[in-house]
């Protein structure tokens, strides 16, 4: 790639999407941040991620740069070999073939992927797992989903739908999952569980940060809701280093943001659980949340490699 060269990079969220300008050497040029109004329907957003990628494009070149790709992360099952985001719950998308209609607008190629396992691809080469080659990264916020990579590329599985780590069954009869079944990891430690199993039992709405600072602050009620979800996500990811066997895991997502609270219990749990598996390395996440778009950048380089 010559120096003036630029990806367009995109990772669309239920509520708005991070964009950015990015060159071969990860250095971001520019961002910009649109809402992405998902109840307007399915075909409206996709106008709003192709009118936005045309913006970025024409952006890029009144700057004296050369758009050369497109990337685009999207939630839910993508199957990134088609290009299509064939069921995206959080943004109304179902068999959208994403990737088609980019090159058919813009003219440039395009890549879609899945936007936790961008996110992962940003964490592994660029981020907190840069200095492993095997490495899972986990989000947890609202839902909890995962990515592994190995030596920077991210496995998909062979339908699109690999890392859905919140959907390990960790406590059989458990709280009810979204998908379902009772008992997910995701319907114990994510944040809006943590929220939500609290605030159930308080009596009174409090969110995941809540928590955690009642937790610290000796409230017994908080601190039984935050050791539960410890311990459960303990349980998930000692089944997920059983399969991965990885050196490192980066855990992303609005609650690594309770820092030392998250990470000394987390740490001590998951010890506890190892026995001939290696204990991985357990890491805050290092990009926030631009690691999306910069892994959406990520995929648009890779696809110009190929
Ligand atoms: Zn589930």
């Amino acid at each position: 790639m010559r120096p003036a060269d630029v990806v367009v990079a995109l990772d669309v969220g239920g509520t708005g999407m991070k964009c950015a300008l990015v060159r071969a050497d990860g250095a971001v040029l520019h961002t910009e941040r649109h809402p992405t109004d998902a109840e307007r329907g399915p075909d409206a957003v996709v106008d709003t991620v192709l009118g936005v990628a045309e913006g970025l494009a024409g952006k890029a070149r009144a700057d004296g740069l050369d758009p050369v790709a497109i990337g685009i992360a999207v939630p839910g099952v993508i199957d990134e070999a088609r290009g299509v985001a064939v069921w995206s719950a959080n943004v109304g998308f179902r068999d959208v073939p994403l990737r088609d209609l980019a090159q058919a607008r813009l003219g440039l190629p395009t890549a879609v992927g899945h936007d936790v396992r961008a996110g992962g691809l940003a964490e592994a080469r660029l981020g907190a797992g840069s200095d492993a080659a095997h490495v899972l990264f986990v989000a947890i916020g609202t839902g909890i989903a995962a990515a592994h990579l190995v030596g920077g590329a991210a496995a998909t599985g062979a339908h699109g739908a690999a890392g859905e780590i919140g959907h390990i069954l960790v406590r059989p009869g458990g709280p009810r999952c979204g998908c379902g079944r009772p008992g997910c990891l995701e319907a114990v430690s994510s944040a809006s569980a943590i929220g939500r199993l609290y605030s159930a039992r308080a009596g009174a709405p409090a969110t995941a940060a809540e928590v955690a600072d009642r937790a610290a602050a000796g409230e017994p009620l908080a601190a039984d809701v935050w050791r539960e979800a410890v311990e459960a996500l303990a349980d998930g990811l000692a089944t997920g280093q059983a399969l991965f066997d990885v050196e490192t895991v980066v855990i992303g997502g609005g609650l690594a943001r309770a820092g030392a609270l998250l990470f000394d219990p987390l740490r001590a749990a998951l010890h506890e659980r190892m026995t001939f598996h290696r204990e991985p390395r357990l890491v805050a996440a290092a990009l926030g949340d631009e690691a999306g778009c910069l892994g959406a950048a990520l995929l648009a380089l890779d696809s110009l490699e190929k």
